[in-house]
């Protein structure tokens, strides 16, 4: 199809209320950012959704800092989402001696499995059992990566090892095993008592770490459906093991949002294959709708320095040219000196990068399945750009259609009427959604036609529209309604009509 205008300059709708951005942005909260005034510097800047680092902290302190981030967003009448990030299973060194040991390469040491280190050369590890689903020859990665042993014996309740990597490990930090045997649980009771928790204080996303198989994610949703039946967060499915890149297919398939966990990633797999499974795993989410983010060290020298590097402001620009939904900060706003200026950092990066995007004609993703609405939403990308319009909006139940809208990536704003604020907090993470509640009985949007009049339903949208500040009289929006789930009355309907003024 051509394209009568050209896509570089995306048209404004009358709304300042629309970011020009469509990359979403994750903040992790922390020491450095979750007091309310951080919290409301970080929401001007550009926070979509924050996330809730469950490894740190406890869930009475993450109650506290969800209060506040409700209260901003409700001062400032945005939407935050709220992703409550379950620890999984991972392992922690225990207390050392002193808290903090150095490592010389070549020097034998011993992991036990206990709370804290009896001996100067012994590395205790915090979870029980762990020993026995290590084999001798496994690699063990110790902070992040940066030190490194091999297993060379085992005894009962103690693996012998050689450093390879030397370097200097303080208690509590990360260990990776990629050879830990099969049958090593990833999903703990500690995190179905957090979840529990998260459930209660009504999270609106969950992520869950060291997903394996679509069997994990099935069957977190069937303790949600036994333990709070009436809650639905979003479950993000944390892809970091070997076995969830193998799996990766089914995983997507199961989950409603998807992180490329780079750091345990980067651990568990060799480091020159991250990229590569960056790339393919967006690919996947992208055809299947299912929006995905890209995690940790987007920007690690801002922990410390109030600029990028270029290799990050690259790293960032590329996560956005392959199709992430949105990208995350982690130690950046959590800990980091420079929280805000990490997140205006990423904001100017997403837009130059997504400025490209449309003035090389757009990205369209390849779709997944060809369903009806999958037609449709390619549809209304088209119409947009054909008639250049404004706004695209969708009227949306689950937020399905505003997933295949934003998946064919448009350069026109997508405006989600979302009957509920839950929903409209999770599409936070959506690329190029703007969500406004649209509490109007859905009868005029779906009987339209058939029941009810056209000329209704583009009277109430447009003065929505003009009311919430999202248009302006004249302007030009397509619409695009898919069939109702639940009565499977009504046909997809699509339409171009122009924004009236209130008569
Ligand atoms: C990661 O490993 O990249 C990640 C986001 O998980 P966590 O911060 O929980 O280690």
């Amino acid at each position: 199809m051509t394209n009568n205008r050209t896509d570089a300059s995306p048209p404004r709708a009358g709304g300042s209320k629309i970011s020009p951005r469509k990359t979403k942005i994750v903040c992790t909260l922390g020491p450095a950012s979750d007091s309310l005034e951080m919290i409301e510097r970080l929401m001007m800047a550009g926070m979509n959704c924050a996330r809730l680092n469950f490894s740190h902290g406890t869930p009475e302190e993450h109650k506290d800092v969800m209060n506040r981030v409700r209260k901003v967003s409700s001062i400032h009448g945005r939407s935050i989402a709220i992703m409550q990030d379950l620890p999984g299973a991972k392992i922690r060194v225990g207390d050392l001696k002193g808290g903090a040991i150095t490592l010389r390469r070549g020097e034998v040491v011993s992991i036990t499995s206990s709370r804290e280190s009896a001996a100067d050369n012994e590395i205790p590890i915090r979870q029980k059992n762990l020993i026995e689903f290590v084999p001798v020859g496994a690699s063990v990665f110790l902070s992040d990566g940066l030190i490194r042993l091999k297993v060379i014996s085992k005894d009962p309740g103690k693996l012998k090892c050689r450093c390879l990597n030397g370097g200097r490990l303080l208690s509590g930090k990360g260990v990776n095993i990629p050879e830990l045997a099969h049958g090593f649980k990833g999903f703990t009771e500690q995190d179905q008592k957090f979840l529990e928790f998260g459930l209660e204080h009504g999270v609106d996303l969950v992520a869950i770490s060291f997903v394996e198989s679509a069997e994990n994610i099935r069957h977190v949703k069937r303790l949600i459906e036994k333990t709070k039946p009436d809650a639905t967060p979003w479950l993000v499915s944390k892809i970091e093991r070997k076995e969830a890149v193998r799996n990766m297919s089914e995983i997507v398939a199961v989950s409603d949002a998807v992180m490329v966990a780079r750091g345990d990633l980067g651990v568990e797999n060799p480091v020159e294959d991250v990229p590569i499974i960056q790339k393919t795993l967006i690919s996947e989410c992208n055809r299947k709708a299912v929006p995905v983010i890209t995690a940790t060290q987007m920007l690690e020298s801002m922990v410390t320095n109030p600029r990028p590097t270029r290799a990050e402001a690259s790293d960032a620009s590329n996560a956005v040219l392959d199709g992430t939904d949105a990208l995350m900060l982690s130690e950046e706003t959590a800990v980091g000196a420079y929280p805000v200026e990490c997140v205006r950092t990423l904001d100017r990066v997403a837009r130059s990068s997504e400025s490209w995007i449309f003035s090389n004609s757009g990205r369209g993703n390849g779709r997944a399945s060809n369903l009806a609405n999958d037609a449709l939403a390619g549809s209304a990308v088209s119409l947009s750009r054909e008639v250049a319009a404004n706004l695209l909006v969708c009227p949306t139940m689950s937020g399905g259609l505003a997933r295949r809208i934003s998946r064919e990536r448009p350069s026109v704003p997508l405006v989600a009427l979302t009957y509920s604020s839950e929903l409209g907090r999770k599409l936070s993470i959506v690329w190029g959604a703007t969500c406004l509640d649209f509490m109007e009985n859905p009868e005029i949007i779906w009987g339209a036609g058939r029941s009810s009049s056209i000329e209704l339903l583009r009277k109430t949208i447009g003065s929505k529209l003009i009311s919430s500040g999202l248009a302006r009289a004249g302007e030009k929006v397509v619409l695009a309604r898919d069939t109702f789930e639940e009565t499977r009355q009504t046909g997809d309907l699509l339409l171009t009509m122009e924004v009236q003024a209130k008569a």
